[in-house]
């Protein structure tokens, strides 16, 4: 498959791992897993570490040397040979699937104006998970973001001011960010997003438009 130029950080593996992280976010973590070798590997990493660390609390009291026990057991762990997986060519990888069903043609699209769609998926109420469908060739309007936004392209490629977005790239969107992201031409644009408030839309028409226009 064609390669994977944008990733997970730290902070959100540390806490797909510890499971501390709302649904709809876990589930595009666990999408990109799907697709990401590098970040299941490192997923793999942070896990040997918290149970090395759990291991190492419920054998022990705490001693002086319990730091250098801990990092020991961590360097005990057995790593795993990194086997080569079958490319996922569904559009829809195996996490998703529970969600939103086997492929596009099944999901419930709503339609938002100018062909672009979307479909909320069902989780905790905490954040929110949604499809997004956006046609090749089409721009959408030029916003800021209210809290955290992380979008997984599944089909097609994307581009804002900033960089580009294809199959199994995340972006990471913050306050900070204020863009308008284009779909590229070819296919049309499929994404799954998770994010933790409604967007800001900038400009009065893009304001009086969210009700209808809800991306
Ligand atoms: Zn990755
Ligand atoms: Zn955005």
């Amino acid at each position: 498959m064609a390669q994977i130029n944008h990733h997970l950080s730290d902070q959100l593996l540390i806490g797909y791992a510890a499971a501390t992280l709302p649904e709809a976010f876990s589930l595009v973590v666990a999408t990109h897993i799907s697709l990401c070798d590098e970040c299941r590997a490192r997923l793999g990493e942070f896990e040997a570490v918290g149970g090395a660390l759990m291991n190492a609390c419920a054998a022990a009291p705490v001693g002086d040397d319990a730091l250098a026990k801990t990092m020991a057991l961590i360097h005990q762990q057995p790593q795993e040979p990194m086997k080569p997986r079958a490319v996922a060519k569904a559009v829809f990888p195996a996490p998703l699937r529970d969600y939103a069903g086997a492929d596009p043609s099944g999901v419930k699209w709503r339609s938002l104006g100018g062909g672009v769609r979307d479909a909320r998926l069902p989780t905790s109420k905490d954040a929110t998970a949604r499809l997004l469908y956006i046609p090749a060739g089409t721009h959408l309007p030029d916003h800021g973001h209210r809290g955290l936004e992380m979008t997984l392209v599944l089909q097609g490629a994307f581009h804002d001011e900033h960089d580009r977005f294809a199959r199994g790239d995340i972006d990471l969107a913050n306050e900070d960010t204020h863009h308008t992201p284009i779909a590229e031409d070819g296919a049309d644009c499929i994404c799954l997003a998770a994010t933790d408030a409604p967007l800001v839309f900038n400009g009065l028409l893009q304001r009086l438009a969210q009700p209808f226009l809800r991306i």
